[in-house]
């Protein structure tokens, strides 16, 4: 296992937002992950763990002692039969859509636009459209999640109905499974079609998403957009994050950091946005995870 010093969470994050952690690991086996994380959790320490950073939002003022980056534990992929994978968690969703395409399979190319790790997609439930218009979630895809359970300190297959997946949240936001990898059931799609698919997509992405020089996608899972819209397009709200981050202009429910931006100036327009959700009386649930 890789074991780094001193590392900046900033750069792990699409946010680019972050302090430092003393001992950053790298476990390179299914194994070195479950020992690291077993050790971690068991010696009650916060058990803190990176994918492909595109979901959080983490303090630059803090030092963590410890964090876990999944990026070379669980990289299987392999083909099941009745068109079914397996997919280890570590693989970036780039990786496994063309894998799952390569072999006539796939239904989940829209996603080729995430930043993020097969893992993070489990544990968010990630998808295309908001709640109440969404396309698909990635839970649509999953036949079981392979786990490692740190109360009972055992392996696990968590079949879908059992892994409460609901508009982007899972089971797993208890902290109390690491996710390795999953089964997945794919439909049957040729190659040209799933490369339109993806080619579409990606057109839309780079003429849509407002990247700035860090960016979450959307940053809360349920909102009020007339409030979202009145905080990312007044002045007097734009002031609250420094105009260094600021909610996208076409985007009201991305949060975008413009360069210098700072964990302070998101956390205060996340606690604007739900002030006034409060005053109107209107729901609101934060998406994106905070490491405070
Ligand atoms: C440009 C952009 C576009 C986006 N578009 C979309 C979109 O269209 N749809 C959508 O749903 N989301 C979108 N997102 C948000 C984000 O990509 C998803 O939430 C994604 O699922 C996060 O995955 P990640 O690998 O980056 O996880 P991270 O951000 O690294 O982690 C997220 C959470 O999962 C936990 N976690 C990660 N891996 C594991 C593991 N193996 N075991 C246990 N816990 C784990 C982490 O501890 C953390 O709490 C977008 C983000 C960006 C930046």
């Amino acid at each position: 296992m890789v074991i780094q010093e001193n590392v900046c969470l900033a750069n792990k994050t699409t946010m680019k937002i972050g302090g430092n952690v003393k001992l950053f690991y790298v476990p390179e086996t299914e194994n070195e992950l479950i020992d690291i994380a077993q050790t971690i959790y068991d010696s009650n320490e916060r058990l803190l763990i990176l994918s492909g950073g595109s979901n959080l939002l983490i303090n630059d003022e803090k030092c963590f002692e410890k964090v876990i980056y999944m990026s070379s534990a669980c990289l299987e992929m392999k083909e099941l039969d009745n068109n079914k994978f397996y997919i280890g968690a570590s693989n970036r969703i780039q990786k496994v859509i063309s894998f799952v395409n390569a072999r006539n399979h796939g239904g989940f190319e829209s996603l080729i636009g995430l930043p993020a790790m097969f893992g993070g997609i489990i544990y968010m439930n990630a998808g295309i459209g908001g709640k109440g218009n969404s396309l698909f979630t990635i839970s649509d895809f999953i036949d079981s999640v392979k786990v490692w359970d740190l109360y009972e300190k055992k392996l696990m297959e968590l079949p879908v109905e059992h892994c409460e997946f609901s508009h982007r949240h899972s089971i797993f936001h208890n902290q109390r499974y690491v996710i390795l990898g999953a089964t997945i059931q794919c439909k049957k799609i040729s190659c040209e079609e799933s490369k339109k698919i993806k080619t579409e997509r990606i057109k839309f992405c780079r003429e849509k998403f407002e990247y700035g020089n860090g960016c979450f996608g959307t940053c809360f899972s349920v909102a009020n957009y007339k409030i979202l819209k009145m905080v990312s397009s007044y002045d007097k709200f734009r002031k609250i994050g420094k105009g260094r981050v600021t909610f996208g202009e076409n985007n009201s429910n991305w949060l975008v950091n413009h360069g210098s931006g700072t964990y302070k100036d998101a956390i205060k327009l996340i606690n604007t946005c739900k002030l006034l959700h409060r005053v109107c009386k209107k729901n609101i649930k934060c998406e994106v995870i905070i490491w405070d």
